[in-house]
C-alpha cells in the first residue's frame, strides 16, 4: 500500500483527492499529485529529521483533515507502522494504546493537546501537532485561527508543527521507500470490552482493496471524479477503508469533514457540494433525517453506504424513500475492514447486510463448530485474505478469535437465499429469558418504529424468576409518551418472553465515537 499515493498520482494527475470543508464553507483542495508529494516530503522528514526506522509505529490523533491522508502515505513511504488513535479518548485510553502499540511519534490535533500532551510526556513519546487552518490561505487562516485558538500560554515551549515539518521535507533529498510488512495496528473498538489491537498487513488492505474493487466495479460502483463525503472518523476502519483507501484508489475526491456534530455542520457542505456518495451509522442517517433543512432540500445522492453496526429498517426504509439506496455492509476490524455488502444497485436486500465479497468465505456454525443449514442461526465465522493474523501482544485472544484458520466473528448470522447475510445479534448481547433468546436488535427495531421513540436500546438483566429480563432504555420523542404506551406497542409485535419487563426513559443513551449505541456500558451501570 506504500505505491498508493504514486501509483494514484499516475492514475489521476490534478484532479482534487481530498477537500478538507469546515461549517463555515472555507474548504481547501489538494490533487492527487499534490498527495503524493506532501506525503513524500512527510517521509523524507520522518527519516532524515526524526530518525525513524521501517517497523516504527506513528500514532495519529486528528479529526478527519488533510493532514491524515498525507501522514498515513508519508508513513508507509518510510516503512512505518500507523496506529489510528480516536481523538475523544481520555488519558487512560490514550496511555494504553500509545503504550500498547510502542508509538514512536504521536501526530495529534491540536484541539487534543490538553488530554493528549501530558499522556506523551509521561510515555516519553514526542509530539507533531496539526492544526485546521494549517492548508489555509491568508487571510482564511487567521479567521480559522482566531475561531479555534484557546489562550496561548505565554510560557509554554511552541510543540514541533506538521505544517513546518512538510516545508522542511520538501527541501530534504528524497528517501527511497522502505518497506515492513505491517501497515496498521488497528485498535477494536471497544464495544465489548477492552480494544485490542489488530495487526493489519499491506498485503491485507491491498487483497481489502482488491476485493472491494472488484466487488463495486461488477455493479454501479464509483467512478473517477465522483465525490465522497466523509463524516465518519477516519481513525476508524470503515472510513479509513473504504472512504478514504476504495475511494482514494478510484479517483474519487473524498469531502472530508471533521465532525458532523452537531448536523447542522453539514448544511452549508450538502449546499455547496454535489456529492454522489457517502457512509455513515444508523444514529448518523437518523440525525439526518431529522433536520428540518435536510427534510426540506435533501441531496441527491446515488449511494450510502452503511456499516459498523444494525441498521434498523424503519432509517433504512425513510433514506430510501427521501434520498438514495442504502447499501449496508459488514465487517470487523479484524477483517481490515470488510466481509460483505449489498451490490450497489436500486435494490438492496434490506435487513441484510448483502453478499460476501469475492475470495471470501463465510459458514455459521452452532456452539460445537458444527455447520448449520442455510437459515439457522449461529455464530458466522470467515476467512479471507482481508483477515488479520492476529492481535499485537494478545496471543490467548488471538488463538481464540482465529481458529484453524476461521475467524469467530462473536455474532450470530443465518444465511438466506442467494449466499446474503442477516446480522441478528452480537453473541455476548444475546438475553436468555426462561431459556429462550431474545435478540436485543430485533426488540430494538420494534421500538425504534413506534414514532413516538427517538432511539432504544436493549439489554438483559439478571432476574430471579427468568434467569435474565429484557430491559429497554428509550429516549422519547414525544414528551406524552408512557412506558404503558411503549409496552402496549411492544406488545402487538413480539412474543411475550421478548416484550421488556422494564421500560426505562433517558435523554440520551451512551454511544462510542462512531455512534454504536455501547450496551455494554449500560449493563455495567445495571
Ligand atoms: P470490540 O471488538 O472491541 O468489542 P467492536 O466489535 O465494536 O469492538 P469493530 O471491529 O469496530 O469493533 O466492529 C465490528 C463489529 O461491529 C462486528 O463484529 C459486528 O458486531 C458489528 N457490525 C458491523 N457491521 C454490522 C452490521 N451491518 N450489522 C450489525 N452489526 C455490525
Ligand atoms: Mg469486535
Amino acid at each position: 500500500a506504500a505505491h498508493l499515493a504514486t501509483q494514484a498520482a499516475a492514475d489521476h494527475k490534478d484532479q482534487p483527492a481530498f477537500t478538507f470543508v469546515l461549517p463555515t464553507g472555507a474548504h481547501v483542495v489538494r490533487s492527487f499529485r499534490e498527495i503524493d508529494a506532501l506525503s513524500d516530503a512527510f517521509a523524507a522528514w520522518l527519516v532524515r529529521e526524526q530518525g525513524l526506522q521501517a517497523g516504527d509505529v506513528l500514532a495519529l490523533q486528528m479529526p478527519n483533515c488533510l493532514h491524515y491522508p498525507i501522514a498515513v502515505f508519508g508513513a508507509w513511504k518510510a516503512g512505518l507502522i500507523v496506529t489510528n488513535v480516536n481523538p475523544l479518548y481520555t488519558g487512560r485510553e490514550l496511555h494504553l494504546q500509545l503504550e500498547d502499540s510502542g508509538a514512536r511519534l504521536l501526530l495529534v490535533c491540536d484541539m487534543f493537546l490538553p488530554v493528549a500532551g501530558p499522556v506523551a510526556q509521561t510515555l516519553g513519546v514526542p509530539v507533531l501537532t496539526a492544526s485546521l487552518w494549517d492548508f489555509f490561505d491568508e487571510p482564511v487562516a487567521s479567521a480559522i485561527r482566531a475561531k479555534m485558538a484557546g489562550p496561548a500560554d505565554p510560557a509554554a515551549v511552541p510543540l514541533p508543527r506538521m505544517a513546518d515539518a512538510l516545508v522542511r521535507g520538501q527541501a530534504l533529498t528524497p528517501i527511497e521507500h522502505r518497506s515492513h510488512p505491517v501497515a496498521v495496528y488497528q485498535y477494536t473498538g471497544g464495544t465489548t470490552g477492552r480494544s485490542k489491537g489488530a495487526v493489519i498487513t499491506h498485503a491485507n488492505i491491498l487483497a481489502t482493496l482488491r476485493i472491494t474493487r472488484d466487488f463495486l466495479d461488477a455493479y454501479d460502483g464509483p467512478k473517477q471524479g465522483e465525490t465522497m463525503l466523509t463524516v465518519l472518523p477516519m481513525y476508524h476502519v470503515f472510513a479509513f477503508m473504504v472512504n478514504f483507501l476504495v475511494f482514494f484508489q478510484v479517483g474519487a475526491r473524498n469531502l472530508l469533514v471533521p465532525s458532523p456534530r452537531p448536523m447542522s455542520n453539514l448544511q452549508k457542505t450538502f449546499e455547496q457540494f454535489d456529492v454522489q456518495w457517502t457512509a455513515g451509522v444508523d444514529t448518523l442517517f437518523a440525525g439526518l433525517m431529522a433536520e428540518p433543512w435536510f427534510q426540506a432540500n435533501p441531496p441527491k445522492l446515488r449511494y450510502a453506504f452503511s456499516g459498523g453496526t444494525a441498521l434498523r429498517t424503519s432509517t433504512a426504509q425513510a433514506w430510501q424513500a427521501l434520498v438514495c439506496p442504502i447499501l449496508e455492509g459488514y465487517g470487523m476490524t479484524e477483517t481490515s475492514c470488510i466481509v460483505s455488502c449489498n451490490p450497489p444497485s436500486a435494490t438492496p436486500r434490506l435487513g441484510t447486510v448483502g453478499v460476501p465479497m469475492p475470495g471470501c468465505q463465510v459458514r455459521v456454525v452452532d456452539d460445537q463448530g458444527r455447520e448449520l443449514p442455510q437459515g439457522e442461526r449461529g455464530e458466522l465465522l470467515v476467512q479471507g485474505p482481508q483477515v488479520v493474523g492476529g492481535y499485537l501482544h494478545a496471543q490467548e485472544d488471538s488463538a481464540s478469535a482465529i481458529r484453524d484458520g476461521w475467524l469467530h466473528t462473536g455474532d450470530i448470522a443465518q444465511l438466506e437465499e442467494g449466499g446474503y447475510i442477516r446480522i441478528v445479534d452480537r453473541k455476548k448481547d444475546m438475553i436468555l429469558v426462561s431459556g429462550f433468546n431474545v435478540y436485543p436488535n430485533e426488540v430494538e427495531d420494534v421500538l425504534a418504529a413506534h414514532p413516538g421513540i427517538a432511539e432504544a436500546a436493549v439489554i438483559g438483566v439478571p432476574d430471579a424468576g427468568t434467569g435474565e429480563a429484557v430491559r429497554a432504555f428509550v429516549v422519547p420523542r414525544n414528551p406524552a409518551l408512557t412506558p404503558e404506551d411503549v409496552e402496549r406497542h411492544c406488545r402487538t409485535q413480539l412474543t411475550a418472553y421478548k416484550v421488556p419487563r422494564q421500560i426505562l426513559f433517558r435523554e440520551q443513551l451512551p454511544k462510542s465515537p462512531v455512534g454504536k449505541i455501547l450496551r455494554a456500558s449500560l449493563r455495567e451501570a445495571a
